[in-house]
């Protein structure tokens, strides 16, 4: 949704661009209308998880939010059985087991996990 495109924007650090999405969630009323969805969610989430967010903060409330609308654990349990390509090596892999990685936010998978020179993190 229109979030989606900011948390794709490689120009700037991952964890700002969370930030952002969340204070003009909250600045709107909590609008659905920027909860992330697709690919975009799943680099929310999954860097949600890895960096274990307080769930106290705007962040964590917000990537909740989203969880939610996309079906809660159902919805992406089902988003986790998808598949999609490595973009380093081609090969095709279940979202479960692959990176994405949050510098190009392309989707890597770990035998490529370091990619040319790029330092974005994977998630
Ligand atoms: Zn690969
Ligand atoms: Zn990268």
């Amino acid at each position: 949704m229109k979030s989606d495109h900011v948390v794709l924007d490689c120009a700037v650090p991952f964890g700002e661009r969370i930030s952002r999405i969340a204070e003009a969630w909250t600045r709107d009323g909590r609008d659905r209308g920027h909860l992330v969805t697709g690919k975009a969610f799943f680099a929310v989430h999954s860097w949600h998880l890895r960096h274990r967010i307080d769930p106290d903060t705007t962040e964590a409330e917000y990537v909740t939010a989203s969880h939610e609308a996309i079906g809660g654990d159902e919805g992406w349990e089902a988003m986790l059985r998808e598949r999609v390509f490595c973009e380093s090596c081609g090969d095709r892999y279940r979202l479960e087991n692959i990176g994405l990685c949050t510098g190009c936010m392309r989707y890597a998978c770990y035998v490529c996990a370091t990619h040319g020179s790029c330092t974005g993190e994977l998630v």
